[in-house]
Order: structure tokens, then sequence, then C-alpha cells
């Protein structure tokens, strides 16, 4: 079993300086400090102005901070927001943090996180200056991850598989804006289903970016697989990272998170020189597993193709041990001989690698981590059913990229 260990901050983070940004552009001071609009004039005027527009237009960019936000909840945003957001605020350090929230509609902590961050700020200069992005305000009105007929937030990034649309070449032009400010760090926030601990992600395995990543909790998944991610795309310009704070709702992943954002506000560098084994832990997640797309599967219809096991959740971030029971399958279905896709970095599907059926029981066929399994059967279809994970233990020999 694992179990989440202690919080750990390293103590490189005091007064280590290196040269964080080496080689990018450091735009001028942005505007002063924050200032709340006290009339709400430019929101309505911005919000005029952006009606019907395509969303690859549709940067809202605003250097004040409406009124409204303060309070507001993410399915009422839209109302504030007709398309994504991105709010410029300057701060004694010019380089920005950027955090992103709402990439997936369905997932509000990050947009307590703002909230909470502005009313700190609301009367005091921001130590750093701060960018912040509203993503999916449209899919957050009906609580949902995406739209039906909309791509996911978080997969049309610079770097994405998916061809060219509205909303890839809105994601390109926040990217290049970011770059040009001389972005410090880059900080998406999301929720998951399921019971998971608190976590980041990383898509590269340097000091900068694990430092980072250590820096909310000491569990930090590498995982460039799937592409077009936020992280993903600014990995190129600046440290990234994606927090994973748990379920939304949970006021204890906002703490974190907001915790965490107060650290990165005041960090002058982010140290290079890779945080040491023992204060870490370290996985892989080696392959995105998904139920096919032609099986039906559910956590409590017994007739579809695939019956998940009831709490499969329970089994998230445990070391688990060949045999595990993971489902059942309806005899005689389906047609195909796994009802899974194991999906590797480089587009391979190990899938019979890991799993097996045996009497009609989905089990795994090797000891195994997995992570995010979610009990949401929508989410499941939308995004995927779990991660595979390997422990990385190499990582600051072997693993640096
Ligand atoms: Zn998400």
């Amino acid at each position: 079993m694992f179990s989440r260990p202690k919080r750990f901050v390293p103590s490189g983070f005091r007064g280590f300086a290196q040269n964080a940004n080496d080689g990018l552009q450091t735009p001028s001071r942005l505007s002063g400090k924050q200032k709340a609009s006290r009339n709400g004039a430019t929101t309505q005027r911005k919000r005029e102005s952006v009606k019907g527009m395509e969303i690859e237009n549709a940067i809202i960019r605003l250097e004040q901070v409406p009124d409204a936000l303060i309070e507001i909840s993410a399915t009422d945003l839209h109302g504030l927001f007709p398309q994504p957001a991105l709010i410029h605020l300057g701060g004694d350090q010019p380089e920005p943090l950027f955090v992103s929230v709402l990439l997936h509609g369905n997932e509000s902590s990050g947009l307590a996180v703002v909230q909470t961050l502005l009313k700190t700020y609301a009367s005091k200069p921001w130590p750093r200056a701060v960018s912040f992005l509203f993503g999916n305000v449209q899919a957050a009105r009906e609580g949902l991850r995406r739209l039906d007929g909309q791509p996911d937030f978080n997969r049309i990034w610079p770097g994405t598989e998916l061809g060219a649309s509205p909303e890839t070449r809105w994601a390109q032009k926040v990217y290049a804006d970011m770059a040009a400010r001389g972005v410090f760090a880059s900080i998406d926030i999301h929720n998951n289903t399921g019971r998971n601990p608190h976590y980041s992600c990383v898509e590269r395995l340097d000091g900068q970016s694990l430092n980072l990543g250590v820096l909310f909790d000491r569990l930090v998944i590498y995982s460039p697989y799937p592409k077009g991610t936020q992280t993903g795309a600014f990995k190129q310009v600046c440290p990234s990272v994606t927090l994973e704070c748990g379920s939304p709702g949970e006021a204890s992943g906002v703490e974190h998170a907001v915790e965490f954002i107060e650290k990165c506000l005041r960090l002058p560098e982010i140290p290079c020189q890779p945080p040491a084994a023992e204060d870490i832990d370290l996985f892989h997640a080696l392959a995105q597993v998904l139920v096919r797309d032609e099986v039906s599967f559910s956590y409590d219809y017994p007739a579809a193709d695939l019956l998940l096991r009831p709490q499969l959740d329970e089994l998230n971030f445990t070391e688990l041990t060949p045999g595990t029971l993971l489902g059942k399958t309806k005899p005689g279905s389906p047609p195909t001989p796994l009802p899974l896709i194991a999906r590797t970095d480089d587009g391979r599907d190990v899938a019979g690698d890991y799993f097996r059926i045996e009497n009609n029981q989905l089990v795994l066929t090797q000891g195994s981590m997995l992570c995010m399994l979610s009990m949401d059967e929508r989410i499941i279809r939308q995004d995927c059913l779990c991660y595979l994970m390997e422990r990385i233990t190499e990582f600051s020999t072997s693993h640096v990229n």
C-alpha cells in the first residue's frame, strides 16, 4: 500500500540562485499594483465586445480584476467571461507566474484558489507578476469536463496531436503571449475523480521541473503523454507543473494549492539541482489505460460487456499483485481479446502485457501500480480509466532530459 508521505519542502529553495530564465526575453515591468475595478464598466465593455466571437479571437485580456470575480461560482463564470479570459497583474518581480484553471470545466478548485489569492493580494502588492487563465467557461457552466463537440482544453496546446481548430489557435496565442512576457513558471490546476492523494505531474525530468513539483508534494508523476497539455507546451519555455488537488469542492486541495502558489510567488529562482532521491516519490505514467470504444462498461449494470469492480478507486496508488481483479466480462463478449487499451508515450498498446481475461474476469498479469482510477463513467469515456505507473529511482542521472 502506498501511503502518502509527509509533506516536504526542499531546503535548496531558500536563497538558491540560478538563471531560471536564461535565453528568455524579459519584458518591461507590467502595469502597477493590482487595483480592483470599482464600477465594473471595463468588464461590461469587454463582455459586449466578445459576444459571438470565435474562441480563437477570445483572449479577454484584462489588467484589472472585476469585482464579481472574487465570489462567482464556476457555473456562473460564463456570465462574466463568456469566453476564456486571461488576466495579467503586475508584481514586484516582473516575470509572471502563469496559473491556468478550469481547462476542465468540472474541476473547480482552481477558481477557488485564484479567488483566495485575489483576496489576499487585494490591498498589497504581488511579490511577482501573475497571469491567471480561466479556461473552458462554457463547460464549467454545465459542470462538465468539456461540452460535446468541444476538444479537451488540456489537449489543444502547442505539441497537440489534434488538427488545427479555433481552440488550438487560441491556445497558441495564449502560449505566445506568456512566452513573450518571460513567464517564470507555469501551474495548471486540476481535480480528479476517485480517491487520489494530491500530487503534481511534470513532463520534463530536469531539476527545475522536479523542484517545482516537489514544492507542492513529494509525490510527483512524470507523464509525457497525452500530448497537447498545457504543462507539455510550457515546458519549452519555463518549469511547468500540473497540480492534481483531489476532488472538486474539497477545501484541503484549495488550501494546498494556495500555499504552493504563495511559495512560488516568493521564489527568486527555481534551483536546477534535482531534489535528493529520498525527498521525492517519482513515478512514470508509462501507459494511459482506456476502455475500447466498442466495449460497453459500467460499475453497476451487470449486462455491460465489462462490469468494473466496485470501489475500484480504492486501488489508486497501491502496489497491486498479479491476479488482482479489476472487473468481470460478459461471457461471449467483448469480441476483442481485451476490453482495454494501454497506450504508451510512443503510441504502442501494451495492454496484453498487463491485463488478461481469466474465466471472464479481468485481472492484472503482473505487479503494477495504477493511478487516477475514476468512478465516473463519463470521465472514463472522455479521458481514460487510469494510468499504469512505474517508480523512477535513477532520475538524477538517467532520466534528465
Ligand atoms: Zn483535469
